[in-house]
């Protein structure tokens, strides 16, 4: 969601003049959207600016903006810890950072802008159009969450969940298409609890995406498990260019872990779900996020994750060690000992990457159907993703950025398959 939001920043700022610059010390202006899900995120916002610092140590000082999720959780202490920072915004304000620059320009003083502005941001944005030109493209649907796990700030940092109207979706979607787009990836923090005016779901934005005659693939990002209705999972059935690869978060195996963090599901209903998928679309692959070292998790408690893995078999996951944000009531409770955090994350990576190489092995001397996104820089190989997301690193004669085409795997690894791309040829009696 921040690329996509930075973006549409970027879009802003052109509307008043802005231009971007590869050369960092030509910059009049530094807009540093961040993140604020882990510690470690907000630690990089501090180490950037230091090297901003230094790099225009003899040079005119760029106007400094920090925008997003930290800006938003953490406005006035980054404000006085850093005072080479001139504005922070947040990220449903960001629609204004025209006029805050402007105001700046005329009255130089710090500016602290972190209203939830949610319905005026997407009126404002639908005025200026996404110049996103890649292969695959963003579009955020959906923003906020009233779930509130209580390992997260999401809900305190985006602000409650509120869905964008649909036919600025649509229209949104349709534009992307004609600027080159072939893929989408509708985004939101709980993007399948999109629901405008109790008329409109996720289902019907992928059923009518699935009619756009230019675009190629469909994909949605991220869901939580109690909104994976009935109607959403039919669309693995109907729907020939929605991919049948699912970000699902379960975050732990234990139902006793799963009510700690206030997650609204357990592992059973997790395993209905994907039952259900799977009956629907045999070829469905799952993959997922979880946190290791979460408040009260024994052994037993982590083993119980594990077994989940062996049971699901998820590719593609995400897996970190859990990292009190503050302000969420997770925050208060008492740390699991570092050492044995890291063993057991060190232990739920190995079964994970086992799974993604043993799913990877079965690509070998395939032919495997990829999305070309790009030419690689200073070489003569392409880049694309299969419909699960995996990166392929491919020879070919010729090809166009944009085709799907059947690449003939040879090689690969843990993250990447190789392979090459030839056209048939038929030759001549
Ligand atoms: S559902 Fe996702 S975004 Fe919402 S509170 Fe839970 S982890 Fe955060």
């Amino acid at each position: 969601m921040n690329e996509y939001d930075s973006n549409r920043i970027y879009d802003l700022a052109s509307v008043i003049g802005f231009k971007k610059t590869n050369t960092k010390t030509e910059a009049d202006c530094f807009v540093l959207n961040t993140c604020h899900i882990r510690k470690k995120a907000t630690e990089k916002v501090y180490h950037e600016i230091g090297r901003v610092k230094k790099e225009f140590r003899n040079l005119k000082k760029p106007l400094v903006v920090i925008s997003g999720c930290v800006a938003q959780a953490e406005s006035e202490e980054i404000m006085k810890r850093e005072p080479y920072i001139d504005m922070v915004i947040g990220p449903q304000s960001y629609h204004k950072i025209g006029d805050l620059i402007l105001k700046h320009e005329r009255k130089k003083g710090k500016i602290n802008e972190t209203e939830f502005d949610v319905v005026r941001k997407f009126d404002e944005l639908e005025k200026i159009p996404n110049t996103q030109n890649k292969i695959s493209s963003f579009l955020t649907i959906q923003e906020g969450c009233d779930k509130f796990c209580h390992f997260c700030v999401v809900p305190y940092t985006r602000g409650p969940e509120y869905s964008r109207p649909f036919d600025q979706i649509i229209s949104e979607a349709q534009d992307l298409v004609k600027r080159g787009t072939k893929e989408i990836v509708l985004l939101g923090q709980n993007v399948n609890a999109y629901n405008y005016k109790n008329q409109y779901k996720l289902s019907s934005i992928i059923r009518v995406l699935n009619n756009i005659k230019n675009l190629k693939r469909i994909r949605y990002t991220t869901s939580h498990p109690r909104d994976m209705s009935e109607d959403l999972i039919l669309c693995y059935k109907d729907c020939s260019k929605l991919m049948p690869f699912l970000h699902l978060p379960i975050q732990s195996g234990s139902n006793e872990i799963l009510k700690l963090m206030n997650r609204k599901h357990d592992r059973e209903y997790y395993i209905s779900i994907i039952k259900k998928l799977k009956q629907i679309n045999k070829d469905i692959k799952i993959s997922s996020d979880f946190i290791v070292g979460y408040p009260g998790e024994t052994e037993k408690y982590f083993k119980e994750t594990i077994k989940i893995i062996q049971e699901i078999g998820f590719i593609n996951s995400y897996s970190f060690i859990f990292s009190p944000r503050p302000g969420t009531p997770a925050a208060e409770k008492e740390l699991s000992k570092t050492n044995i955090n890291e063993k057991r994350l060190k232990e739920i990576q190995k079964v994970l990457d086992n799974y993604q190489y043993d799913s990877n092995k079965k690509y070998l001397n395939q032919n495997c159907e990829v999305l070309v996104e790009n030419k690689l820089k200073k070489q003569t190989k392409y880049f694309g993703r299969t419909k699960y997301m995996t990166p392929v690193i491919f020879e070919a004669d010729t090809c166009s950025v944009g085709e799907l085409i059947n690449v003939k795997i040879t090689s690969f690894n843990r993250k990447n398959l190789f392979g090459i791309y030839k056209i048939n040829k038929i030759k001549a009696a």
